[in-house]
């Protein structure tokens, strides 16, 4: 795995605690609700618990906080289980589900009643909400707040068989509606909710609320460091009221700041509502931050691992450039893509002095960053494909590539030279060049040591398979996405480009998920879509690396 993080205080504090003898074990847990695909910054939260584990030879949980049956479905379960395998992470046998603790939320929640701690409070939502008070002001005692114990076991009990309409009634605690934190007037424990839950069927009729199930959930584990991000610090003394009041097995929680990317939104909700408007084609399209879609982008989970180790843990929100993450990518690609060429947008070219018929197999590194990878062989005849951008028939200045009656490398081949330019009679379109090679230079070196300053990559035309190229730019055009009319304002609307060119014959059958590096254009991955018979691929990253240039 990779090197330490550069900062991670939580590291610091668990060590510490173990030290004091706060506690003997580690045990964290990672728990989503599975009401959507994990992203990037899930990605960060699953790294952070599994690896503090994993430092301390403690253990994490993977649980589903899968109490809000309305927007939960068996399919996020099984894509975050997916993503976290596939991320690299194990939870053994400890797949938990917090509806499995249903019964034991329930009894613990008659203990509270009994114990004077929670009433039943029959005020509309809106009503609780408006007498909530605001930071300067205290709220206002419900009416029903001095129930007796019996009456409000009795229509707790009532609300579990379900006698009363949704919404009608809440279990509520009994706190202090003027605390100065709002968390803790009087917060709401279960509502009434007949509607089935993927797990236990039409069995409840009603359900906990997040503040209540949360900490319970951690408690009934065994946690010792409930890893949580920022938002629910103000929410620490209410599980901390909780846990007390009940006397049950007290976690620490520690709270660190949410991945926050440019040009990125994280939110399950927003995610959620770019799937559901058809704006991208599903929760794995590349364009998506999502792991699913990162993966079927052609990211590798060790370039994610990397990603978060490097940008460390700390207690305030900061938004990271996302150019730091195609980094990582690029890193990683680097060291471990095969090379290959492609022509992404094909002009051909002939040469006109190579015998027809005659083909030669030449030879090419797979990957000069391994040597071990060995080398290909890459057929080469009369007939090439080149890039279309790498000719120029009026070319500027700058322009080395080729251009009328100036000479080029092709890589790993020849030298040739553009003698004529043929153009589509109807519509003057440049539809091929007719060049003459050089022999003695064969391998691309000339043994006279004549230099020619541009270098083409080329595919033989009978040995091409054609493909399509799905080039893909940012999904929204400002950094902070939210910023204006709002994220889905803000969407780029050139962030897919399909083309259609031509790959290597050595990537016949390569598989779905397979990373390369197209000489010259950047790494590109194997997309589910691909066939045999019709290849497609997805450039995950081109080769410039903005990063690089700001960092060094
Ligand atoms: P979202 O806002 O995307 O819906 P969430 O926090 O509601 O995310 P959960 O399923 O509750 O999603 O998240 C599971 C865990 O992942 C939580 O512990 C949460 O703190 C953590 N997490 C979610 N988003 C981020 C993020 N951007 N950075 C770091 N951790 C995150
Ligand atoms: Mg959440």
């Amino acid at each position: 795995m990779s090197e330490p993080a550069i900062s991670n205080f939580i590291r610091d504090e668990v060590a510490a605690d173990l030290a004091a003898k706060r506690f003997t074990k580690v045990a964290t847990r990672f728990p989503p609700e599975p009401n959507g695909y994990l992203h990037i910054g899930h990605a960060k939260a699953i790294c952070i618990n599994f690896g503090i584990a994993q430092e301390f030879g403690g253990v994490c949980n993977l649980r589903f906080d899968d109490t809000n049956p309305t927007k939960e479905e068996q399919r996020y379960i099984d894509s975050i289980q997916e993503d976290v395998c596939w991320l690299g992470f194990d939870w053994g046998d400890r797949l938990f589900y917090a509806s499995d603790y249903f019964d034991r939320m329930y009894e613990l929640a008659l203990e509270m009643i009994r114990g004077g701690k929670a009433y039943v409070d029959d005020q509309t939502q809106e009503q609780i909400r408006l007498s909530r008070g605001t930071l300067t002001e205290p709220g206002t005692p419900s009416p029903w707040r001095n129930r007796s114990i019996e009456e409000n076991l009795d229509l707790f009990r009532r609300m579990k068989a379900g006698e009363f309409p949704d919404g009608s009634r809440v279990l509520r605690a009994k706190i202090d509606m003027s605390s100065p934190n709002l968390n803790m007037r009087d917060p709401v424990m279960y509502r009434i909710l007949a509607v089935p839950h993927h797990r236990t069927g039409d069995r409840w009729k009603i359900y906990p609320m997040y503040d209540w199930a949360h900490g319970l959930e951690d408690s009934i584990e065994g946690i010792t460091h409930s890893l949580c991000t920022l938002e629910f610090a103000d929410h620490r003394p209410l599980y901390d009221w909780f846990l007390e009041q009940l006397g049950v097995h007290h976690p620490r929680q520690i709270e660190f700041a949410r991945l926050e990317l440019s040009y990125t939104v994280l939110s399950k909700r927003k995610l959620l509502q770019l799937v559901e408007r058809k704006l991208v084609s599903g929760w794995d399209d590349p364009r998506l931050p999502t792991l699913a879609a990162m993966r079927r982008r052609g990211y590798t989970a060790e370039a994610i691992r990397n990603f978060c180790d490097r940008i460390g843990v700390s207690r305030s929100n900061s938004i990271v450039d996302v150019a730091l993450l195609e980094h990582c990518l690029r890193e990683d690609l680097n060291r471990r893509a095969p090379r290959t060429m492609a022509v992404l947008r094909p002009l051909k070219l002939v040469i006109t002095n190579y015998p027809e018929g005659k083909i030669e197999l030449l030879n090419a590194d797979i990957n000069p960053e391994d040597p071990s990878a060995g080398k290909r062989e890459v057929p080469f005849n009369r007939e090439l494909w080149i890039e279309r951008d790498d000719f120029m028939e009026n070319p500027p200045a700058k322009f080395f590539r080729l251009a009328p009656g100036r000479e080029v490398r092709l890589k790993y081949a020849y030298y040739v030279r553009c003698n004529e330019v043929i153009k589509d009679p109807g519509t003057g379109e440049i539809v091929e060049l007719h060049c003459t090679y050089d022999p003695e230079t064969r391998g691309g070196w000339s043994k006279d040591g004549r230099r020619v300053k541009g270098t083409s990559h080329w595919i033989s035309v009978p040995h091409a398979i054609p493909a399509e190229f799905r080039l893909y730019d940012r999904l929204f055009n400002r950094p902070d996405p939210d910023e204006g009319e709002g994220f889905l304002s803000n969407i780029n609307p050139d962030s897919l480009e399909a083309i259609r060119g031509f790959v290597e014959a050595g990537l016949a059958g390569a598989r779905p998920g397979s990373n390369y590096q197209f000489e010259r254009q950047g790494y590109f991955c194997v997309d589910p879509d691909s066939t045999p018979s019709a290849m497609v691929f997805n450039r995950s990253v081109s080769l410039k690396d903005s990063w690089a240039k700001i960092s060094r």
